[in-house]
């Protein structure tokens, strides 16, 4: 059998060398509104206080807190949105509703449900407060503040507070563009019927869902056949297309796997074989500095293997700095059948049984092939290659790739 030129590396080494070589993409300014999801690429400061006048807190009527008056007319009213000349003076009220500048004179609000109201006058029920109800100039957001540092990935509050200083445009890391490719002669497209020995490309719908759910932009570049003539010519147009490629198929040894000796030839092969179960065939290239991710065909080592090395890759590029998923030790649920010599990544469902204890049960039959393993699962076992099988009750690590169930919400068993 004829041996592989490339040297198996550990996978956490794969991972290191991937994370040398790729960059976070140059920053680009966008409309604030187009920001979601993206990195910060410089620091944004408040330029006006928040709030930026002395606002009521809630509906009611502004006056003097030390007044002894207990009945007092009322002068005026102020709403929210306007600005109006009134002033607060001893032995008057202002009727205000939340949101407006309180009067001057004032020094407190008064809640609404705290007074009656009669024939203009208003009677004030409780004590009150020097301060009380009025958000003071600058209490959320001083002017001049830092407001989102350089790096802050922006999620629903940044662009509300984008929104709110007025930074209507932002210098952020774009999304990387990933161009994604099928190669197979077997393959055909998911609305045709196979003839006898071909099957349908799968590998290039689900990296295009994974690259979006990394915070990527697909880039559609099609299904090849095994042929080095159009493997040249995809995967230099979607050089020019895209920031990062992704291959499927091609890299294990067999006489029609082209992807390696095409990248040796065209550009730097940095690995070409990986300590993993699925995925040992993945390679890694970087070809005018754009960085290749050649996947194994099989649709669970193509999918488990975006998982470990594509996507701190694709985080990293569009900016992030917490490239990896969280980690947990769980308990197994059953015996977990396990050959040592490679790392092996077992598709699970984990759940906290109590505060801080997880347990995993993996999703059954671990073929390759067999997509349905990672349907359901939000983790990966990792079974380490210096170690055999597990017993049930073993402690292993997961890395979580999805949302787990609180374990409240679990049945009483
Ligand atoms: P390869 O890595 O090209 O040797 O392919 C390994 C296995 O995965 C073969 O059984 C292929 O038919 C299958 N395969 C390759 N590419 C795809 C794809 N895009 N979608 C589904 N299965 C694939
Ligand atoms: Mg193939």
């Amino acid at each position: 059998m004829p041996e592989s030129p490339y040297p198996m590396i550990p996978v956490e080494q794969a991972i290191n060398i991937i994370l040398q070589e790729v960059h976070p993409l140059p920053p680009v300014r966008v409309p604030f509104t187009d920001a979601l999801g993206l990195v910060l690429a410089e620091d944004v400061q408040a330029v006006e206080p928040m709030p930026p006048f002395r606002a009521a807190s809630v509906d009611g009527y502004a006056v003097i807190a030390a007044d002894p008056t207990p009945v007092r007319r009322i002068a005026g009213d102020q709403s929210a949105g306007y600005v109006d000349d009134l002033k607060v003076t001893s032995g008057t009220a202002v009727r205000v509703t939340t949101g407006a500048p309180v009067p001057s004179g004032a020094d407190a609000v008064v809640m609404v449900e705290l007074t009656e109201e009669q024939d203009g006058y208003v009677n004030i029920r409780a004590g009150v407060e020097s301060g009380s109800n009025i958000r003071p100039v600058g209490q959320d957001l001083a002017s001049g503040q830092l407001v989102l540092a350089q790096g802050t990935a922006l999620g629903a509050p940044e662009v509300g507070l984008l929104a709110m200083i007025g930074k209507t445009e932002v210098l952020v890391h774009p999304a990387p563009r990933v161009g994604v490719m099928s190669t197979g002669d077997e393959l055909v497209e998911p609305d045709i019927s196979p003839k006898p020995g071909q099957i349908r490309d799968a590998n290039r719908f689900s990296l295009m869902g994974a690259v979006r759910e990394a915070g990527g932009i697909p880039v559609d570049l099609g299904r090849i056949t095994d042929e080095t003539g159009t493997l040249h010519e995809t995967i230099e147009r979607g050089r020019h297309l895209a920031d990062a490629l992704l291959t499927s198929g091609g890299v294990s040894m067999g006489q029609l796997d082209l992807v390696k000796p095409y990248l040796a030839e065209r550009g730097k092969i940095h690995f070409g074989r990986v300590r993993a179960k699925p995925g040992k065939p993945v390679t890694f290239a970087t070809l005018d500095g754009v960085p290749v991710f050649a996947m194994p065909g099989f649709p669970v080592s193509a999918l488990v293997s975006f998982e470990i090395y594509v996507r701190p890759a694709l985080l990293k590029m569009a900016g992030h700095t917490h490239l990896h998923r969280p980690r947990r030790r769980v308990a197994l649920a059953h015996d977990v059948p396990h050959s040592a010599g490679r790392t092996e990544f077992q598709r699970a469902i984990v759940t906290p049984n109590t505060p801080g204890h997880y347990t995993a049960v993996t999703t059954g039959f671990q073929g390759s092939g067999r997509l349905l393993s990672m349907h359901g699962a939000n983790a990966l076992l990792v079974l380490p290659y210096q170690e055999g099988n597990f017993p049930a009750g073993t402690e292993v690590e997961a890395i979580i790739t999805g949302p787990m169930q609180d374990f409240r919400a679990q049945p009483d068993g």
